[in-house]
């Protein structure tokens, strides 16, 4: 497929790290379709303020967030807007998958540092380390939840070629995402997530 201007990849079972302004877009593609890309933020004034899955879910009022809805951080302050999304579903309940979790539900002798390990790799230049990395908003990530006992089912993401959502920055931030590691995830199949940013003086980004 053609990869439009300014699109960045990252190669599977990896991660990165980059800085938006206020006004800024950040769009996260799944080219292949079925791929999970976890992302997590600072706010770049302090890096005690985090995205907050919590803070996000109770002012949403519902746990599937799309076109409309916001991001807070814990201070309650928006972080992102998701402007636009051809996807519909992601997750926001689930942390990163990590070596720890490898191990336990997939039986690695010695599990891969998943997206905990690649999100604290990427973002190790602002000293945030793996303690710090909190439950992500996944992207992508299809769970579903039994309404009567609660019964957590990760499935196949619904995320098809070209997918992709489209993140205002409501802050100057740090962010982070990754290509996500974990096989059920991802219908067992590790491909690459693609990203773009574009600046809010219509500047294509191009690092
Ligand atoms: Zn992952």
């Amino acid at each position: 497929m053609s990869v439009a201007a300014g699109t960045e990849r990252i190669p599977p079972c990896s991660g990165r790290a980059l800085e938006l302004e206020a006004g800024d877009t950040l769009v996260i593609i799944d080219p292949e379709g079925e791929q999970v890309s976890d992302l997590t933020a600072f706010a770049r004034e302090d890096l005690a303020e985090y995205l907050s899955s919590g803070r996000s879910i109770d002012y949403a009022s519902k746990l599937w967030l799309t076109t409309g809805d916001v991001l807070y951080s814990n201070r309650s302050r928006p972080m992102f807007t998701i402007v636009e999304d051809t996807c519909g579903r992601h997750d926001f309940t689930l942390t990163p998958c990590s070596k720890e979790m490898f191990e336990r539900l997939y039986g690695e002798r010695k599990g891969r540092p998943g997206c905990e390990g690649n999100l604290a790799g990427a973002l190790a230049p602002w000293g945030i380390g793996r303690d710090r990395i909190p439950v992500a908003f996944n992207v992508f990530m299809h769970v579903a939840f039994d309404p009567d006992s609660g019964a957590v089912s990760v499935l196949p993401p619904r995320s098809r070629p070209g997918d992709f959502i489209r993140l205002r920055a409501e802050m100057p931030l740090v962010v982070a995402l990754t290509a996500c590691s974990a096989g059920q995830s991802n219908n067992f199949r590790y491909k690459p997530i693609d990203f773009r940013i574009e600046r809010r003086d219509g500047g294509i980004d191009r690092r």
